[in-house]
């Protein structure tokens, strides 16, 4: 898993196109409770990249972020989303140079399964192995 790939993404409203190009670090889902409230669902599913650039095709002047700092790791975690719509977008990392999630319902291409299960002690008991049937 360190190939690089190009993963486009566009919000609801299509004010917001993007690519992200970087080496694939694969999905995760999140079940922290930042990510619940900033996803309004039981868990973010995004996809991770480093060495990540970002192109804007629309929307950069419509982009805004919130500077997540009540994570547990302390580290402030920019969270980027559509002014307009209010699709989270991906998120970034100061911590973590040129490392850039994105968000995997807003991607273009084939939606990745995730390998990794962050939080998993805040993960609902209802929400089934979603990791089982993956190949590496
Ligand atoms: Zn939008
Ligand atoms: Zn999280």
């Amino acid at each position: 898993m360190s190939a690089t790939i190009s993963r486009s993404a566009r919000c609801n409203c299509g004010d917001v196109e993007i690519t992200v190009t970087g080496v694939d670090k694969s999905a995760v889902h999140c079940y922290c409770l930042n990510c619940k409230r900033a996803t309004g669902t039981a868990f973010a599913h995004n996809h991770r990249f480093v060495k990540a650039e970002l192109q804007y095709h629309r929307g950069q002047d419509v982009v805004k972020q919130y500077a997540d700092g009540t994570t547990d790791s302390g580290n402030v975690m920019y969270r980027h989303f559509c002014s307009t719509c209010g699709s989270p977008m991906f998120l970034k990392s100061l911590a973590v140079p040129d490392f850039i999630a994105l968000h995997e319902g807003s991607i273009l291409e084939e939606k990745t399964q995730p390998t990794i299960e962050l939080y998993p002690q805040d993960k609902y008991p209802w929400i089934g192995d979603v990791t089982s049937l993956c190949h590496d």
